[in-house]
């Protein structure tokens, strides 16, 4: 064998071995071939090689070549696909603890359930969405308070089936934003939200609405 084709030869098991070890290199890394093994290969690679020999080092270059790249490519994958987990979980945690402010309440697109609330959150389905007032009409007994004894605020209350949605619980309605399950009513049964407003026009403005609806935490 000659020797340029044993320094191929070095080279090509070098290659092989260098990338064969860089399972957990980016794929970028693979163009840039370890050259530092084949000076030490060259040395040990002192019998004449067969081109069969040199066929099967090629193919076994080709081959891990491959399997290198199709497990950085994988692992590259998994990685961005934690990291959107994680971007996604730390922005529903603060949907759990962020105060849940009173505003008025409307429809908007740019309240549609994220994707880090679709992952962590626990849907409850299409629930009809009716709206109240503090008053008499609205309310029968218009004491003012809930039925977990807060006073109700337009943006946070809502009356919920307690056997459904737990008394207290973060509510997400699609479309809305956050609420807390704060009050009941009798007609307020299975998948009906009964939404607080501060006036009697806007209840009736608003009317019935249907919106997907989760709980949080
Ligand atoms: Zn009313």
């Amino acid at each position: 064998m000659s020797i340029s084709l044993r320094k191929h030869m070095a080279k090509l098991l070098a290659a092989t071995l260098a990338v064969s070890a860089m399972a957990t290199a980016s794929a970028a890394a693979l163009d840039q071939p370890v050259a530092v093994l084949s000076s030490n290969l060259n040395s040990s690679v002192g019998t004449v090689l067969t081109a069969d020999e040199i066929k099967t080092a090629e193919q076994s270059l080709a081959e891990a070549t491959a399997k290198a790249k199709a497990e950085a490519e994988a692992k590259a994958k998994a990685e961005a696909a934690a990291a959107k987990a994680a971007a996604e979980k730390s922005e529903y945690n603060s949907l759990l603890t962020a105060p849940v402010s009173t505003k008025t309440v409307a429809y908007s697109s740019s309240l549609l359930a994220s994707d880090a609330i679709k992952s962590n959150a626990t849907s409850l389905g299409n629930y009809k969405l009716t709206f109240y007032c503090p008053c008499a009409v609205c309310n029968g007994t218009s004491s003012g308070k809930t039925a977990s004894g807060t006073i109700a605020a337009e943006g946070r209350t809502i009356a919920v089936d307690s056997s459904v949605i737990p008394l207290g619980s973060r509510v997400y309605i699609e479309g809305y934003g956050v609420f807390i399950a704060e009050d009941t009513g009798g007609a307020i049964k299975n998948n009906k939200i009964d939404v607080f407003v501060s006036s009697h026009d806007r209840a009736y403005d608003l009317g019935v609405q249907y919106a997907n609806v989760y709980l949080l935490g």
